[in-house]
């Protein structure tokens, strides 16, 4: 059973549709809560989480009326400004709450705008429950697919990142075996076309700089790096069962097109548009149906001319390693994504070099045994032991 194919007649979704919004003050989630103003008549947003962000926590709780509100970190519980959330908002604190949101009896769908392996238990438990899951959260897929996967029904599993987004609506009506193979767009990254000498050099300020898409910092530097391209390669093996092999990176810098499929019979279908996650978003939450949107419109007539080319596996050597793992499978994805936030953050306080990113990946995980993908518990296990292996690399590193 794949998440798009669906040989029932696609049923509406419930109206107002229901939403928890997990990770409210980042970057996709108040993009989310934007789409949730715009379509105040369909959408009612119920939940809301942030990690410490309280201020933004309270103020969204009170634009929207929500029934929950969630701090994740424990050290901001008491903050005072707490006490102004809405009357009848209930407030909870600290992981297992956070979680808990995802299986809300009032909510039928959510959003899992969190950073990193935090997200993967809300994800998990969102599907398990039988919510919609439209999901940004990348790593629940990359690291979590093998578990998460069974539990997607066609319909209740909406890709948030742009590009899957793209190939979902690609595939609208259209059968797995059909697939020849997924051609996943990437702008190229801030980096683009300079050689391993020049990145060597390359400061975290300089890839903050991010030439299309504006998004939260510890994504911008996995783009930077191509991390987050050789993600996407995993999160598309996983979400639309095509081999890793088969899902081909296409540097398309304008990034108007978001991804393309090819079809056995040689054709192939894209969704183009505005760079402008709203868009995106918007679909997990309309999905079967299209909303108008008040994004700018595009004026093909006026674009500049398109461009493709090959992404440089050589000089950015976390795609290729991203892929390898891919390949292994089992646990080594986690192990990649556990160390490479180790990394990403060392890169964003100036701890360690561009390309240090990369060793230190590399380093841990050559050193991985890798496992068959039994439980939650076992992945937090070896994201932990991960992350300590990544320290002592960054150690080495540093010297
Ligand atoms: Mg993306």
């Amino acid at each position: 059973m794949s998440i798009f194919e669906d040989t029932a007649p696609r049923s509406p979704r419930p109206r107002p549709l229901r939403v928890a919004v997990l990770g409210c003050s980042g970057s996709i989630g108040t993009q989310t809560l934007d789409v949730c103003r715009q379509h105040a008549d369909k959408v009612r947003v119920v939940a809301l989480s942030v990690y410490g962000s309280t201020d933004a926590l309270v103020s969204a709780a009170r634009e929207f009326g929500a029934r929950h509100a969630c701090v994740a970190d424990t050290a901001h519980a008491a903050d005072p400004i707490l006490s102004e959330l809405p009357d009848g908002c209930e407030l909870t604190v600290g992981d297992d709450a956070l979680a808990d949101l995802a299986e809300l009896p009032d909510v039928d769908c959510v959003v899992n705008a969190l950073v990193g392996a935090a997200g993967i238990k809300a994800g998990y438990r969102a599907l398990a429950a039988g919510k919609v899951l439209a999901y940004a959260n990348k790593e629940s897929i990359i690291v979590a697919g093998d578990l998460l996967m069974p539990l997607a029904r066609p319909g209740m599993l909406i890709p948030v990142d742009s590009e899957h987004s793209a190939i979902f609506q690609s595939l609208v009506e259209e059968r797995a075996r059909d697939i020849h193979r997924l051609w996943l767009t990437c702008s190229g990254g801030p980096f683009y076309g300079r050689s391993r000498s020049e990145l060597a050099h390359v400061t975290a300020a300089d890839a903050l700089a991010h030439p299309t898409w504006l998004m939260g910092a510890k994504i911008t530097i996995d783009s930077a790096t191509l991390m987050n391209k050789g993600f996407e390669v995993l999160e598309a093996h996983h979400l639309f069962e095509v081999d890793v092999d088969d899902v081909r990176v296409l540097v398309q810098r304008q990034s108007r097109i978001h991804s393309m499929v090819e079809f056995v019979d040689g054709s192939s279908i894209a969704q183009l548009g505005p760079s402008d996650m709203r868009i995106p978003i918007q679909y997990a939450l309309s999905y079967p149906e299209r909303w108008e949107t008040p994004s700018p419109r595009m004026d093909w007539c006026a674009e500049p001319p398109l461009t493709f080319g090959e992404a440089d596996e050589e000089s950015f050597g976390c795609l290729a390693l991203a892929r390898e793992a891919g390949r292994v499978g089992g646990t080594m994805p986690c192990v990649l994504n556990a160390a490479n936030e180790v990394a990403n953050e060392a890169f964003r306080r100036d701890a360690c070099g561009f390309l240090d990113i990369e060793r230190i990946v590399r380093t841990v995980v050559e050193a991985h045994d890798v496992q068959r993908v039994e439980s939650l518990g076992q992945l937090d296990q070896i994201d932990r032991k991960a992350r300590e292996d990544a320290r002592a690399a960054l150690a080495e590193v540093m010297q």
